[in-house]
């Protein structure tokens, strides 16, 4: 069966222009190449599948400039095929180049002493959370998503550069999705925060490929290579998210002193008398007089406690309901008007964006207050790290708590942060020392941080460090290439075998 695994890997990219999403891609090719004997059979470009099929919605190619028109259209032909053929359209295209590819390669062979080679197919870039997913299903963990970013500035002059676009096509790409701290299209911005590897492209291209040749090596267990300090607080905060029962979303934070301490972990749920969360086990609390156990704690979580209800979800609805009904009394609207028709044309208004009636703190609230319950340490000129983009309530926490930066992984539309808090935060990377810096995290991420940072092989052999050469080196994470049943037949036929002879010999 050890014999029976795949070799091939999958890497998808995926970025907004100008970040390096293309010199990713060739520079983890070369090396794939170059340094693992993988075969990369070129680089499949979904954009060519929409220039291949746009005549399919009536489409024509457009000129390669200006830029922002060419972007634009082929934008606009992909979402048409979407509509036309299914969200993963162009995945399934995907999947017909690899198939041919590996087909012109000598195919996967099916003989139980062969296995398909070492190659890897680099697909530059993925859009949309419906094509990520049909490739995360088939492909499983062999399928590694690069998510390349960079400020928007660098970016634009970046495309000013390689004279791709001039100085007002520049900043008109760049200011496309106007709001959102790097700019994607929302769809790309789902596909981004599913990566694997993060990597923030902001300084020379030395950098990107040290970065780049990192996440290869980790990818084929090679070198000893363990979490920065941001890989590891972002596990940590990944890690204190699952304790969390809320009924809207799981979101964890940890708090890194400036001296690199890990100093404090939250996460978002309902509070309880006496200090911090609710959990699962149910604890007796000390009276902190006697030190004897004062009462059991009971679980008192949205979902089991009153009528199990979303507590902000319920409220907001009530304020639109009574906003509908008020018009209706109002006889502002005619007869023929409901209720009903009120809040249709009132739907998708900001009141559906309130958060403040969640019996929850937030992760990053908790954090924060953690440290001041046990009166551990001061967390001035710390950083913290979430694994969602603070919200404005948290944000104001943040500030006030004398906290520097904050690292985070998904963003959180409803958030007014900047809106509301510009005068003290800012997002960008530089060093910013007038504001609380928020930025987009640059690493491992937390989900898979745990298989490749822990110990596969031995690290030493006759005391001395083992280093494994890339050239035969196999990637970490492998697929069965038989069906299930086909090994219980195996091992069923072993087995038989086995008794067989014992019974032969007795
Ligand atoms: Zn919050």
């Amino acid at each position: 069966m050890p014999d029976r695994l795949s070799q091939e890997i999958i890497i998808a990219m995926v970025g907004p222009v100008g970040s390096g999403v293309t010199t990713a891609a060739e520079f983890i090719r070369k090396t794939l190449t170059q340094e693992f004997e993988y075969t990369v059979p070129g680089i499949i470009r979904p954009a060519d599948f929409i220039l291949a099929e746009m005549h399919r919605v009536s489409m024509e190619p457009p000129p390669k400039k200006p830029l922002g028109t060419y972007i634009t259209t082929l934008q606009d032909a992909g979402n048409r095929l979407r509509e036309k053929f299914h969200g993963d359209y162009l995945a399934e295209k995907v999947v017909e180049a690899i198939v041919k590819l590996r087909s012109d390669l000598g195919g996967a062979s099916d003989k139980a002493d062969q296995i398909p080679g070492r190659r890897a197919y680099i697909i530059d870039s993925l859009k949309n959370k419906d094509e990520l997913d049909l490739l995360r299903r088939l492909y499983g963990k062999t399928l590694f998503l690069f998510g390349v970013f960079a400020p928007d500035d660098m970016r634009k002059m970046r495309l000013i550069d390689k004279d791709v676009a001039d100085e007002d096509e520049a900043k008109k790409i760049i200011n496309r999705d106007r709001g959102e701290p790097l700019t994607f299209g929302q769809m790309t911005r789902s596909v981004f925060t599913e990566s694997d590897f993060f990597i923030c492209n902001d300084t020379k291209v030395d950098e990107l490929e040290r970065k780049l040749r990192r996440y290869i090596d980790l990818v084929f267990d090679v070198g000893v290579h363990t979490p920065t300090q941001a890989e590891s607080a972002m596990h940590e905060a990944n890690s204190a998210a699952v304790n969390s029962a809320c009924m809207s979303r799981q979101v964890g934070a940890s708090i890194v002193s400036r001296n690199g301490e890990l100093i404090a972990v939250g996460y978002n749920d309902v509070p309880k008398f006496k200090g911090g969360l609710y959990r699962e086990d149910n604890r007796h609390v000390l009276d902190l007089d006697s030190m004897k156990p004062a009462f059991l704690d009971k679980d008192h979580r949205c979902y089991k406690w009153g009528k199990g209800v979303c507590h902000n979800e319920t409220r907001r609805n009530n304020i639109v309901d009574k906003i509908a009904e008020k018009i209706k009394q109002s006889k502002l609207v005619g007869s023929r008007i409901s209720v009903a028709d009120i809040k249709a044309a009132i739907a998708g208004s900001p009141v559906e964006s309130l958060i403040e009636f969640s019996r929850s703190i937030h992760a990053e609230m908790e954090a924060i207050l953690s440290v001041a319950r046990e009166g551990r340490h001061s967390i001035v000129g710390s950083t913290l790290y979430t694994t969602t983009y603070p919200c404005h309530n948290c944000a104001r926490h943040i500030v006030a708590a004398g906290i520097s930066t904050v690292v985070y992984i998904e963003p959180y539309d409803k958030s007014l942060a900047i809106e509301l808090h510009n005068d003290s935060i800012a997002e960008t990377k530089s060093s910013d020392k007038s504001h609380v810096v928020f930025h987009q995290f640059d690493g491992v991420s937390p989900r898979i941080y745990f298989e490749l940072f822990k110990l596969k092989g031995a690290r030493k052999s006759a005391g001395r460090a083992v280093k494994p050469a890339p050239k035969s080196a196999l990637p970490v994470f492998r697929m069965q290439l038989d069906g299930i049943s086909e090994y219980e037949s195996l091992v069923l036929f072993g087995l038989e075998e086995k008794e067989k002879a014992v019974a032969v010999l007795e």
